[in-house]
This record gives structure tokens, sequence and C-alpha cells, in this order.
């Protein structure tokens, strides 16, 4: 639902990497009209610093469903 602020596994902060993440993509989205593809995501999380695959399941894996859940409070 919400980014934990660091990786389960390994404790690196990832709350940040993920806003940036998102961004990122929205731009590719933007400017490609489609989403973006595993390889460009892999860029992405490559440019971040994003190294290792802990951290990268994180970011990869989340839902972003706060503001579906939200309304419902
Ligand atoms: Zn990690």
């Amino acid at each position: 639902m919400i980014i934990p602020v660091r990786c389960f596994s390994c404790g690196k902060v990832i709350g940040s990497d993920y806003v940036r993440f998102v961004e990122e993509s929205k731009k590719i989205r933007k400017d490609t009209g489609h989403d973006p593809t595993g390889k460009e995501k892999s860029e992405i999380l490559d440019n971040l610093g994003v190294d290792r695959y802990c951290c990268r399941r994180m970011i990869l894996s989340n839902a972003d469903l706060l503001d579906e859940v939200i309304s419902y409070s």
C-alpha cells in the first residue's frame, strides 16, 4: 500500500528511490505512450543506484493503492 521506508531484507533506505522511480516511469509513459518495459524499469533502477535484488523487488512489487483505499476511511 505505502512503500516501506527501508528494504525488509537489507535495511537500505528505498522510500526516496520509489518516488523517483515513479516519476521516471511517468515520464516514459508520457513520452512513449506505453508503460515502461522491463528493460526500461531496470535502467531506471540502475540509474537510481538500486543494485541489490532485494531492494529492486521492494520497488517493483509495490502496489500503490493508498489513493483508492483512502476514499473508504
Ligand atoms: Zn535490500
